[in-house]
């Protein structure tokens, strides 16, 4: 028998008309490409989405149409992504930080009809155009004034383009579970792989990982999402904060710790999230100016390991709480985050501090295991390292056509290639990626865990572990670090700083200096490229 309640679709379009409806005078606030802040409520967010579907169904997108967006996080993105949707089309966002090579690539791939781009990307286009035959035409987010010379096939201003539509215009309605969202991962082999997100999926995700234990957001809220809208959907901020009613402060392309800052005092920001090396800049910032932070409450961190560093400080210097989230594109992306319980709420602080630093716990709606090369289910006892595997609303099932081939295990989970332990209290902690672990003697070192301690390190910046081939144990783990500016710490003070934090067997065989560590697209640490720069490196050890 089936229940007699309504079917009513979870489509994310149905959340902008909450907003402009609950929450009509909240504002959306924008530090534009152009330069001055720009400010608009979502009842004009609103209305501009649907001048922009209907403007979309004039140019010929229909569902299941892909429309690309190569943008900083401002108004108009967020516009953009409700027009797209509201026809039932789905916004492709790609991430300006890739190598030109690959952004034609995908853009190739996803087979994008209309290219929506930022002028700080116009010469970039402008460079790889001749190499996408399916784009027809490119709306600049910006206005006439500011509209640049370009050769762009049937290029626009996207406020001309806007002003020709008069709003008179409804959603189009369809199956909750139509696509809605493209974003690319480059975290597997090969060439990067589509995740199409849906209506249902990204409604379900936006509810379930801005609840109070997770990227706590609420109508009293101002937030600042840094995280930009082409990595994994903006950790789902551009729906939770409207579906939540929250105001949303648009950072733009200035990203550096004066200017985050700026925004966080000028516009009185509470919750704000990004990736550790934006938390690197802020303090920094923070520090050497003798600043401090009058309203921010919650700041969350993912994308990568948030080191102990970062959260000691954002929390006993400045007064804000961390909430580390660990998630991937593949799952929307937000797979865990690190509130306390109450059976841990109680322990003494330097416990809580190591438990904000392990990723946390799967809200509901993602199932999390661990287990071995076999497939086996591992004990959750904190200590034993495992495949870490999800399932779940919003977890991918497989990429964008096809590619890839079968991703899910016989029981309907999803390989994550991390690599964790999980605690008898459900909290789970990234060791590695599996690609990345060390494999010492048989045994595995994880490289996050001395990464994370070594920034501890007075003179440290950053740092990076990698695995060295070794004549008697296979790998041994290298140490890199970043100096703090001026400083250049030895060898043997960074490897006594490691001592008694670690397994004696864990301790860096070397430590290599380096100016810089490189970073992926989205942030993380480049360990194949650190690998390849070492490959000719001898351990003294070997
Ligand atoms: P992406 O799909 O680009 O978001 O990358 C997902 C990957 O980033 C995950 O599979 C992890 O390896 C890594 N990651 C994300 N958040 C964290 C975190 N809090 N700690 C450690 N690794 C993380």
């Amino acid at each position: 028998m089936l229940g007699l309640m309504q079917d009513w679709p979870l489509l994310l379009h149905k959340i902008i008309d909450f907003a402009a409806v609950q929450h009509g005078g909240q504002e959306v606030v924008s530090r534009t490409i152009e330069g001055p802040i720009h400010r608009e409520t979502y009842r004009e967010v609103r209305a501009r989405a649907l001048k922009g579907a209907q403007r979309l169904a004039r140019d010929g997108i229909k569902l299941g149409d892909r429309v690309a967006t190569l943008a900083w996080n401002s108004h108009r993105h967020l516009e953009s992504w409700y027009s797209i949707v509201g026809i039932g089309a789905i916004y492709h966002t790609v991430n300006p930080r890739l190598f030109p090579d690959q952004i034609a690539w995908i853009v190739n791939h996803a087979e994008d009809r209309i290219v929506m781009v930022d002028l700080t990307f116009v010469p970039l286009v402008e460079a790889l155009a001749d190499k996408l035959p399916t784009v027809e035409r490119y709306i600049v987010f910006t206005d006439a004034a500011h509209m640049p010379q370009t050769k762009l096939k049937n290029a626009v201003p996207y406020e001309e383009w806007l002003a020709e539509a008069d709003g008179d215009f409804r959603w189009v309605e369809f199956d909750e579970r139509t696509a809605a969202g493209l974003c690319y991962t480059s975290g597997t082999t090969g060439n990067p792989k589509g995740v199409l997100y849906s209506h249902r999926s990204n409604v379900l995700h936006s509810m379930a990982a801005t609840g109070g234990d997770g990227l706590q957001v609420l109508a009293n809220d101002t937030v600042l999402p840094v995280v930009p809208m082409f990595h994994a959907n903006s950790w789902s901020l551009a729906f939770s904060c409207p579906m939540k009613g929250a105001k949303m402060v648009m950072p733009g392309a200035k990203l550096d710790g004066a200017s985050v800052y700026e925004l966080l005092e000028s516009e009185k920001v509470t919750f704000t999230a990004a990736v550790p090396t934006v938390w690197l800049m802020l303090l920094d910032y923070l520090r050497k100016n003798n600043l401090k932070l009058s309203t921010l409450k919650m700041v969350g961190i993912g994308g990568s390991a948030c080191p102990p560093a970062i959260i000691r400080a954002f929390e006993e210097d400045y007064g804000v709480e961390v909430r580390h989230a660990w998630g991937m594109t593949e799952m929307s992306p937000v797979g865990s985050t690190g509130a306390m319980k109450p059976a841990v709420a109680h322990l003494p602080r330097e416990q809580i501090l190591a438990l904000k630093a392990k990723q946390g716990w799967a809200p509901f709606g993602v199932e999390m295991k661990i287990t071995d090369d076999q497939n086996r289910d591992l004990p959750w006892d904190g200590v034993t390292f495992g495949h870490l595997k999800v399932a779940g609303f919003a977890v991918a099932k497989s990429y964008f056509k096809g590619e890839g081939g079968e991703i899910l295990d016989e029981n309907g989970f999803f390989d994550t290639g991390d690599v964790a332990t999980i605690d008898p209290n459900g909290y789970m902690q990234i060791t590695d990626r599996a690609k990345d672990v060390i494999k010492s003697g048989g045994e595995w070192i994880s490289s996050i865990d001395i990464e994370n301690i070594a920034v501890g390190h007075p003179d440290v910046a950053e740092a990076a572990v990698i695995g060295v081939r070794h004549p008697k144990w296979d790998e041994r783990p290298l140490l890199i670090v970043v100096p703090k500016e001026g400083k250049s710490p030895q060898r043997d003070s960074v490897l006594d700083f490691l001592n008694g934090k670690i397994a004696k067997w864990w301790m860096p065989d070397d430590v290599q200096l380096v100016k810089e560590i490189p970073h992926t697209a989205t942030g993380k640490i480049n360990k194949m490229k650190l690998r390849e720069t070492f490959a000719s490196y001898r351990l003294p050890t070997a």
